[in-house]
């Protein structure tokens, strides 16, 4: 399988500038390695009805394009439910019974990184687990043999962050993020990661997780993300942040493809203009304030 690099939203809502500009770095990282593009609709948890027509109209608009058809996390359960299987059959899954509040309340464990699971499930007897079956659904989380790892990333260098039993199915039946995102990009033949910072810190548990599934890492690139004027991530509240919102505001797509490009030291114009004088090592490595929240 020829290799591929990927943009995969949530359809919660309209794309915002934030989401738009690491779109547009997703595929100049890609295209400017020859990699393949595509799209995956992370439509798990938080869809809103019409969100992903909107995402697609807003990324083909700042001239954001995609190789084949659109993958959606939705009709993928088979996938990752084999995964889980898999994983179960060697003995790397348990069942987990906690509530958020009991894990918040519970003792951590020794040598645990901070918010790691506190391994209060991880070796029920057959008689205490079925008397939590009887109370409620379990969720399948992962048993780590590991408390940290270490990804190598093309803008962080060497990072290392926390691995621990993290949840693969929640107790409701929906795929936990962190098995789909690993599954679906192996079996996309994805071999190139390119999002928002704030996903850097589930990095390791999803390359371990890639590891015990026999997934070859993925390279990552990790970028910065575009922040209020508090410095917050930018969110819908922060004014007119999405392409209609903008329009509405007087400022055209061109003109809002324009500066995300130029926030990234990029010239003017349709995408393959900044492509041609693409440059990782180039890209300014804080987030950007956006002018206008
Ligand atoms: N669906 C995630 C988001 O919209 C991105 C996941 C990823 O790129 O791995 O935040």
């Amino acid at each position: 399988m020829t290799s591929a690099g990927r943009f995969a939203p949530s359809p919660s809502g309209e794309l915002h500038v934030g989401n738009l500009r690491t779109a547009i770095l997703a595929w100049l990282f890609a295209r400017s390695t020859g990699r393949r593009f595509l799209l995956r609709v992370e439509d798990l948890d938080r869809a809103r009805a019409g969100a992903e027509a909107e995402q697609l109209r807003d990324l083909a608009a700042v001239g954001v394009d995609w190789d084949g058809g659109v993958v959606r996390q939705a009709d993928r359960g088979p996938l990752y439910a084999a995964a889980v299987a898999g994983l179960a059959a060697a003995g790397l899954t348990y069942e987990c019974f906690c509530t958020r509040r009991e894990i918040q309340d519970a003792p951590s464990a020794p040598h645990a990184p901070q918010g790691a699971y506190p391994g209060t499930c991880r070796n029920l007897s057959v008689a205490e687990r079925d008397a939590k079956r009887a109370v409620r659904p379990a969720a399948i989380r992962l048993r780590a043999d590991v408390t940290e790892g270490t990804v190598r990333d093309l803008l962080h260098g060497s990072y290392t962050g926390a691995v621990d039993d993290f949840v693969l199915r929640r107790n409701d039946g929906v795929t936990a993020y962190n098995l789909a995102v690993v599954v679906d990009d192996a079996d996309q033949g994805i071999d190139q990661v390119v999002r928002g910072d704030d996903l850097l810190p589930s990095t390791p548990r999803q390359a371990y997780l890639g590891t015990l599934l026999d997934i070859p890492v993925p390279e990552y690139a990790h970028v910065p993300l575009v922040v209020n004027a508090d410095g917050a991530r930018l969110a819908k509240r922060d004014g007119a942040v999405t392409l209609s919102d903008l329009a509405r505001a007087g400022m055209q797509t061109d003109d809002v493809r324009d500066a995300l490009l130029a926030s990234l030291g990029l010239p003017p114009g349709p995408l393959p203009r900044a492509l041609a004088v693409f440059r990782p090592a180039a890209l300014p490595r804080e987030p950007w304030v956006w002018p206008r929240a």
